[in-house]
């Protein structure tokens, strides 16, 4: 995908910053956090959200779920740690390439919605 902006980020095409990859995952720090730790856990492979993702390569969908957990635990998030994906409009999905965000560091809300 030559113009999707995580596609780009993965490719080192935009700067961002990197906490983990590996041949099927790539993490890093979202631009404008909403926790004290607040990472992006994206596929290399391009799927528009997890439904997408799950679809079609439902062993990848789990990759990423694991990957997300061994980086909370790297990033020293024993107390606890949240993981959103949003899915579509609704869920107010604004980059159309799956990704997981890794929130933590403090108490979260206990609203979701
Ligand atoms: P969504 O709203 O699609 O679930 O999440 C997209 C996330 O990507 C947002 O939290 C937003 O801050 C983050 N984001 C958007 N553009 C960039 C960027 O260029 N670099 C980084 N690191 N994060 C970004
Ligand atoms: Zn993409």
């Amino acid at each position: 995908m030559d113009d999707c902006l995580f596609c780009r980020i993965i490719r080192g095409e935009i700067p961002s910053a990197k906490v983990y990859e590996d041949d099927r995952v790539y993490a890093f720090r979202d631009i404008n956090p909403q926790a004290p730790v607040h990472v992006l856990v994206v596929p290399k492979a391009h799927y528009k959200n997890v439904s997408d993702c799950a679809g079609k390569d439902p062993g990848l969908t789990g990759y990423v779920f694991k990957a997300c957990t061994d980086i909370a635990r790297a990033e020293g998030l024993e107390n606890g740690f949240r993981l959103t994906t949003n899915n579509g409009p609704d869920a107010c999905q604004s980059v159309e390439h799956m990704h997981v965000h890794i929130l933590g560091g403090a108490k979260l809300t206990d609203k979701m919605g």
